[in-house]
């Protein structure tokens, strides 16, 4: 089983000519609710990959909507907990230059409680693994907790806090980072000096670092006395008209394969085609492929 600790939001999408100006108000003739959240996405990817998944947070009560959505989609909702609390939203408005400007409420994706975390993994089994996004509260306490259950931890610090991800490492068996999060959190302002500096960087980890259109690359933990070699897998050429979800799609694919102890080049293969199918769609958890239509794709 894999516990994702993550957000879950309504995106509410509104296509406009011009970004609302102060003191304006404009009508919009076009709206979309949809679901979102790195965490949700990312819940929804691991369940289209195959993957046993409970997604962990919290929405408002009154949302069932939103969990029947995802229960639909194959994610198992019980440990979401139905709080007093908003359900975390975004307002989008898309302007016709495809540029967005967005509010975003954090709303009940902060409100997660210790008890909830520690019902989690009173529950989890070894050789369960926990996920977290930088989206939520309780992200250090959830990854000690993990260690101490001897559950392993994935961790996609996005967006990155390069504070917190630096402090709660020692708890992250395998890091996932895009290129812009990989510069910040070492510093580094060119892609290249960051790829060459991460798998020096931290040692005692696994890290993939996905590479958008050039594809990813893994830098496995370093074991004892053994060089062990990077990895590199290139993306898939398709047409791209939304990037949304790549990452999340990314994510979903590769650790659910990792769960089956797939080959590690397999996994990023599998995962890349996931994604490049994903770019190829609008939207986010609706544009991520299913299991099926990877293995299609993979099979051209
Ligand atoms: P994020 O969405 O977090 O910014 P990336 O942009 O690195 O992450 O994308 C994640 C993965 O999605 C990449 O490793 C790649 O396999 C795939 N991907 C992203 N953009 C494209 C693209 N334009 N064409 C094909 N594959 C893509």
């Amino acid at each position: 089983t894999i516990y994702n600790l993550g957000s879950i939001n309504l995106d509410h999408l509104y296509q406009v000519d011009h970004f609302v100006r102060p003191g304006e108000t404009m009508a919009s003739q076009n709206y979309q609710c949809l679901l979102g959240g790195k965490g949700a996405n990312q819940s929804v990817a691991l369940a289209k990959a195959g993957a046993d998944v409970k997604h962990v947070g919290a929405i408002h009560h009154s949302d069932q909507a939103v969990l029947d959505q995802l229960t639909e989609l194959g994610v198992d909702t019980q440990l979401i907990a139905r709080l007093e609390v908003p359900t975390g939203h975004a307002i989008i408005q898309l302007n016709k230059a495809a540029e967005n400007a967005i509010i975003l409420y954090q709303g009940a994706n902060h409100a997660l409680t210790e008890a909830q975390v520690d019902g989690v993994l009173a529950q989890a089994n070894d050789g369960d693994w926990v996920l977290l996004q930088n989206e939520t509260n309780l992200i250090e306490y959830t990854m000690e907790q993990a260690q101490a259950h001897g559950v392993k931890v994935a961790f996609n610090p996005a967006p990155m806090d390069a504070e917190l991800t630096k402090k709660v490492l020692p708890w992250v068996d395998l890091l996932i980072v895009n290129e812009v999060e990989a510069m910040d959190l070492l510093g580094v302002s060119d892609v290249e000096s960051a790829s060459k500096m991460l798998p020096n960087a931290y040692p005692d980890l696994s890290v993939l670092m996905t590479l958008g259109k050039a594809g990813v690359r893994y830098f496995p933990k370093q074991q004892a006395g053994v060089s062990v070699e990077s990895l590199f897998v290139e993306a898939f050429s398709v047409e791209a008209v939304d990037t949304t979800a790549a990452g999340d799609t990314f994510i979903g694919y590769c650790l659910s394969s990792l769960m089956n102890d797939e080959d590690m080049t397999l996994a990023l293969r599998r995962a890349c085609a996931a994604s490049a199918l994903c770019v190829t769609k609008m939207g986010a958890a609706s544009a991520i492929p299913s299991r099926a239509e990877v293995t299609e794709f993979l099979a051209k």
